[in-house]
């Protein structure tokens, strides 16, 4: 486009240039023919003056002199009367391609008297020199423009196949999760069979058990739990990657809800002789979200901090951070309560719901990618798949956590512990105190 333009002005001034050169040297050679013919006419006149007469007015001195001395750009010159030509200087031949100049003579004859000037173009070889150069540009311009052009179908042909290959990879994204999503649909019927026929198995429903019997049918009963768990993880992740995760909305209260989920995870606590302690103040305004996705984070950060915590003990806080009127943050209830790395957008409300925990701690090199799909720290061995745990369970939290319009941060030491917050957005309406609230934060040993 560029080129083009540049080309056709290109061509454009040099018309314009070359017109402008070859008027001004028209109007040198009518200056020239017009004084020279008065001058001419004067020169007549003085000859009749003198005693001679119009026919042999070609041997007038003065005249020829005048004819002879012209301009440099002159090549001919010559008095013509009527068809006759009375005097002729320079070279005669330049009439035919020269510029043309004529000028009427007051010679007081019949026949119309008129002198001619021939001037050569004066800047000829300039012109020559400039319309070289400038076919040259053209031509050069003329080969940036085929290149431009060329180049440009080649930009359009990349961006084409670029559009295609972007659709046959998002084409094969959805074939990906829509297999995955029913590979795992296919296979949790089966799994939920022998996990159930192996519960009936240890129950005795088959007939008791013989003592060597009972380790591998636990071993089975375990693997299969295990590979269900890893199938519904893998089912998520399908169903969140394709979009087909819904949100339903409720009004919850946090405080029985987390007691709720704590209560039905306090055996797996107790098995690991851990403690866990709830604080979560009656205070705390309702949140808008879905309980099932939030009931799914909340036990897999909590079975994460059993798995990854050899003593000690976890807790469960919720606080309400941010929001315009910059409400007060309840009083901490453990000495560290890391809200300072990561927090998000203050200027709304949200409930920055916390399992803390005294394990052992993720490396801040690490704490970035346990949020990745199938990304484990300090892995057991691959045998052990069922203290390996999936690497999902994360990725999962966090996606859901997303869905309901928060998000999930960490913080952690080696060695020290870790705080998982989930962010859940408070709607301005539900920021009204609860009218039945009692002032208190409820601090709950659960075990
Ligand atoms: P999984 O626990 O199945 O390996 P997750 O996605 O839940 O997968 O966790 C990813 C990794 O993050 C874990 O392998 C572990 O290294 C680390 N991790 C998660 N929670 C904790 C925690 N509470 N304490 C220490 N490390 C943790």
């Amino acid at each position: 486009m560029l080129l083009s333009s540049a080309l056709l002005l290109m061509i454009g001034g040099l018309i314009a240039s070359d017109r402008a050169m070859t008027s001004a040297a028209v109007a040198l050679a009518r200056t020239d023919a017009q004084q020279s013919g008065l001058a001419i006419a004067q020169a007549i006149q003085a000859h009749l003056r003198a005693g001679g007469t119009l026919s042999n007015v070609a041997t007038d001195s003065v005249l020829r002199s005048i004819i002879a001395d012209g301009p440099a750009v002159r090549s001919a010159a010559a008095i013509v009367a009527g068809l006759d030509t009375v005097l002729v200087a320079g070279d005669p031949s330049t009439f035919a391609h020269a510029i043309r100049q004529a000028a009427p003579i007051a010679a007081g004859a019949e026949a119309p008297w008129l002198f001619v000037v021939a001037h050569k173009p004066d800047a000829e070889p300039l012109r020559l020199v400039l319309w070289i150069l400038s076919l040259a540009t053209a031509a050069f311009l003329g080969v940036g423009l085929v290149r431009e052009r060329r180049q440009a179908m080649r930009i359009a042909e990349r961006s084409s196949e670029l559009e295609r290959l972007y659709s046959e990879v998002a084409r094969a994204n959805t074939a990906k999760s829509e297999f995955l999503a029913n590979i795992s649909h296919e296979l949790r019927t089966p799994l939920n069979a022998i996990v159930g026929f192996v519960e009936l198995l240890k129950d005795g429903v088959y007939g008791d058990l013989s003592p060597r019997q009972v380790p591998p049918v636990d071993r089975i009963a375990a693997s299969a739990t295990h590979l269900r768990h890893l199938v519904d993880q893998v089912l998520d992740i399908a169903k969140i990657a394709a979009g087909r995760l819904e949100v339903h909305p409720e009004t919850i209260v946090l405080r029985p809800f987390v007691l709720n989920v704590a209560s039905e995870l306090e055996s797996l606590v107790n098995e690991r002789g851990l403690s866990l302690s709830i604080a979560i103040a009656v205070t705390l305004p309702r949140v808008r979200t879905d309980p099932t996705h939030l009931r799914q984070i909340l036990v897999n950060l909590i079975g994460n901090a059993v798995k990854y915590t050899p003593t000690g003990g976890i807790s469960v806080r919720a606080r309400l951070v941010g929001g315009p009127s910059r409400p007060t943050p309840l009083p901490q209830t453990t000495p560290t309560s890391p809200l300072s790395a990561h927090t998000p957008d203050l200027r709304r409300a949200w409930v920055a719901l916390q399992v803390a925990d005294t394990g052992v701690g993720i490396a801040r090199a690490d704490q970035a990618r346990i949020f990745e799909e199938f990304e484990q720290v300090n892995a057991g061995p691959r045998g052990d798949s069922m203290q390996r745990g999936t690497g999902l369970g994360l990725a999962i939290s966090r996606r859901l956590a997303q869905l309901l319009g928060g998000d999930i941060t960490v913080d952690s030491d080696v060695g020290k512990g870790s705080t998982f917050t989930v962010w859940l957005p408070i709607h301005p309406a539900d920021l009204e105190p609860l009218p039945s609230a009692t002032p208190s934060v409820a601090g709950t040993a659960v075990n």
